[in-house]
């Protein structure tokens, strides 16, 4: 067996994406919102079910400019069980995260423990629909309500994902998307922020385009964030085949279920109700006490087999270096408890489910010893 790694880029067909970008050659146009933009915007708010998309050239920034456009100030509650990208976002905007404990089961934020963390400087929640487990996001929206404030969801690994049939897209103020290579769906590099207010859309606009209004006069103070015309074209086609790649990451992620259901002291994700899944990642949270090996164990007897898996998300980003030990890490102990055994596998639309039972021997393996 090759090396495995943890994810794969998926790859439209080659000359698909050769027709998709020859038109680039007849109008020099290739970026500032040109057809090939327009073109995934419109069909992206076909796919993603919701009235509006904003297209930029990273997930990242499409949440870090939400933040802005929401005009937000004072403290958001977040999670920590995530990727650098979301925290960052907030504390780049001067806005303080308030870090709000993940549940054990499908480690999306804890919605019973929102509510003590409140104080008349919140000014929004920003949760994250982790690993495409979709967040609470009924008790979300009704706590959001009562106290008057906004929610920013981090939906970069829900592309596709349905809850009781309506798009994960939906909910919230903004819903963001990552489009990077390693995501599900991706435009090489790419985001989108989903919304429904038409004022919010316009500052987003100008916010991914430096301020400007027209021609003439630049009213805001904007960062450049506009998915090109290539990227766009990715997209255009990777679109077409994202009900394909989705339909062979579910056999995969089958296979692994099957092979690691009932494994004692291994936890896996859950299939949650009424949730039609993208199966974007594979994780399992290793309990060492009753597994007899930890997660570390686990990755370096993968990594010796050439199959790298990978500690996503660990170290949470309420101990990130960068933040010199501002943040009680005391506060959030089921994050931190996940956080120190939890293991993504591989998992990628051509993933072979040989590879899928060898990479379940390995892992089975270190528990016998
Ligand atoms: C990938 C990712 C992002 C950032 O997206 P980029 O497109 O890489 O900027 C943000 N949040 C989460 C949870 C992600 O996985």
């Amino acid at each position: 067996m090759g090396q495995i790694n943890v994810t794969r880029s998926s790859m439209p067909h080659m000359d698909d994406y050769i027709s998709e970008i020859r038109e680039l050659w007849d109008t020099h146009w290739l970026t500032n919102m040109g057809t090939k933009h327009r073109q995934l915007q419109e069909e992206l708010k076909k796919y993603l079910d919701v009235p509006n998309v904003g297209l930029f050239v990273n997930g990242h920034l499409s949440l870090e400019l939400s933040l802005q456009a929401l005009e937000l100030s004072g403290e958001v509650i977040t999670t920590p069980f995530t990727f650098a990208s979301t925290t960052h976002a907030i504390v780049r905007n001067k806005l303080e995260p308030v870090f709000c404990d993940i549940n054990p089961v499908d480690f999306t934020m804890d919605v019973e423990k929102i509510e003590a963390l409140i104080t008349d400087r919140t000014t929004a929640i920003m949760p994250v629909h982790v690993y495409g487990n979709v967040c609470d996001v009924e008790r979300i929206e009704q706590i959001a309500k009562s106290y008057g404030i906004k929610v920013i969801y981090d939906a970069a690994h829900t592309f596709g994902v349905k809850y009781k049939g309506v798009s994960t897209a939906a909910f919230g103020d903004v819903s963001c998307f990552s489009f990077h290579a390693t995501k599900v769906f991706h435009t090489i590099e790419g985001g989108a922020a989903c919304y429904r207010d038409l004022e919010i859309g316009r500052r987003l606009s100008k916010l991914r385009n430096f301020g400007i209004r027209d021609e003439e006069c630049v009213d805001g103070i904007g960062a450049n964030a506009k998915m090109n015309e290539f990227c766009a074209a990715m997209g255009i086609c990777n679109l077409r085949i994202i009900d394909e790649e989705i339909a062979k990451r579910k056999m995969v992620a089958d296979r692994y279920r099957e092979n690691l259901d009932h494994i004692e002291g291994i936890q896996l994700s859950p299939l949650q109700q009424n949730v039609e899944p993208n199966y974007a990642y594979f994780p399992v949270i290793i309990h060492e006490n009753v597994f007899g090996a930890t997660r570390n164990d686990v990755a370096m007897a993968l990594e010796k087999e050439g199959i790298k898996a990978r500690k996503y998300f660990y170290p949470l980003t309420n101990t990130f270096d960068c933040f010199h030990g501002k943040f009680d890490v005391s506060q959030t102990p089921v994050a931190l408890h996940i956080s120190k055994r939890v293991l993504t596998l591989p998992l990628y639309a051509n993933l072979a489910l040989d590879d899928v039972d060898k990479i379940c021997e390995v892992v089975l393996c270190v528990k016998k010893k």
